[in-house]
């Protein structure tokens, strides 16, 4: 899990565990009467699963979904018995049927082979262990391949017994206005239609704000409950969960014409102040986040002002623009947030042509990180 340092660090992560729990039970209230699980894959999206684990699980959350065995071991520690825990990568090879029952794990099967392999399995033991079976709408990734096939596979295996949720991926939903939502919807529909005993569970994040509100029994979301933002171009509904700061080390001023960085990508357009922040790619930093002379960046915020970034990321150091701030305000040691409660954690990812989620699953390990929570622990958004 996160074995992140907690002595002091040029970089800190701030992760509001009162916000996860506020995003889950606002989550829920969207999914009802639909049940809302919560997506904790890749170490709860890079923000650690024996934190979050336990938040969402007293904010009222019981379903959980990993996408790898290995993450659904950590998940049954760290998460009381009664938690059902879903593994979306489905039945992987080097872990054998018994291994998941074993540790209860549920795996989201997509192929006839991965349901053979479960049904010996549940001939060799007795009554077989759930799973959910997953159909591929249109990612063209896992799942089976047409509802045909399901169908074949489900009736060659005898009967889908022990399956306990119908499955499927969105492509696009953060694109309300793609075909492909309604495509994806009416083939999940019809097969609802074909396996009609069985709960069904479509929406992601984005998913479930779709005007379909396909959300049926189970709504999957991960990246909103870590203050992501499900609706792209408009106002984020989510708290802030996660806030990044990078301490400075030095300023200079530059003359017109001069360049900051590797491979000189920035050139100063007027006299400009530079400050130097103790982050760089090793951390997690999108290498592409500062401007170039071909292409504007993503900015950080440094006493309530906005700065762009500029030139190329590096290893450990990242340049910031802070010439339009009183002087006084910038020095070795004031810091600057990259996202969180002022800066916005989808307009970095954007500005720095990357998404959200890969900014949160990346986030380094020389950060170090602090967890916040303040109420109570409540279950009445279950
Ligand atoms: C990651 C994932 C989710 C969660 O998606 P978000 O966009 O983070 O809400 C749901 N379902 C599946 C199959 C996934 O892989």
């Amino acid at each position: 899990m996160s074995d992140a340092p907690l002595e002091p660090s040029p970089g800190q992560v701030t992760i509001d565990l009162d916000a996860l729990a506020d995003n889950w039970r606002a989550l829920a209230r969207l999914a009802a009467p639909g049940r809302c699980g919560a997506v904790v894959k890749a170490d709860a999206y890079g923000i650690g699963l024996d934190k979050a684990g336990p938040a969402l699980w007293s904010a009222g959350a019981r379903v959980f979904f990993v996408a790898q065995f290995g993450e659904g071991l950590a998940a049954r520690r760290i998460l009381p018995e009664e938690a059902t825990i879903y593994v979306l990568n489905g039945l992987e090879k080097d872990a054998g049927p018994a291994d998941y029952a074993q540790h209860r794990l549920r795996p989201a099967i997509g192929s006839e082979d991965e349901l053979q392999r479960w049904s010996e399995e549940a001939a060799r033991r007795g009554p077989a262990s759930p799973f959910a079976l997953h159909l591929d709408t249109g990612m063209s990734r896992l799942g089976f391949e047409s509802l045909r096939a399901l169908k074949d596979a489900v009736a060659r295996k005898g009967t889908a017994t022990g399956a306990d949720l119908l499955m499927s991926h969105f492509v696009s939903s953060e694109i309300p206005a793609d075909p492909i939502n309604a495509a994806q919807i009416a083939l999940f529909d019809a097969a609802r239609a074909a396996f009609p005993t069985l709960p069904a569970s479509l929406a992601n994040s984005s998913g479930m704000f779709l005007d379909a509100r396909p959300v049926y029994a189970l709504a999957r979301p991960g990246y909103a409950l870590y203050g992501g933002n499900p609706t792209p171009g408009t106002p984020n509904p989510m708290r802030p969960v996660v806030t990044l700061t990078v301490a400075i080390q030095q300023t200079r001023w530059i003359e017109a014409g001069a360049t900051c960085g590797y491979n000189a990508q920035w050139t100063a357009k007027r006299r400009t102040r530079l400050a130097t922040l103790l982050a760089g790619y090793a951390d997690g930093l999108p290498r592409g986040a500062g401007a170039t002379d071909a292409k504007p960046g993503a900015e950080v915020v440094i006493s309530h002002r906005r700065c762009p970034l500029v030139g190329r990321v590096s290893m450990d150091l990242t340049i910031v623009d802070v010439t339009d701030l009183p002087e006084e305000a910038v020095g070795p040691g004031v810091r600057a947030e990259f996202f969180g409660g002022t800066a916005d954690l989808d307009d970095f990812a954007t500005r720095s042509g990357t998404i959200g989620y890969q900014v949160l699953t990346g986030l380094g390990r020389r950060y170090r990180r602090d967890y916040l929570s303040h109420g109570p622990a409540t279950d009445k958004g279950a």
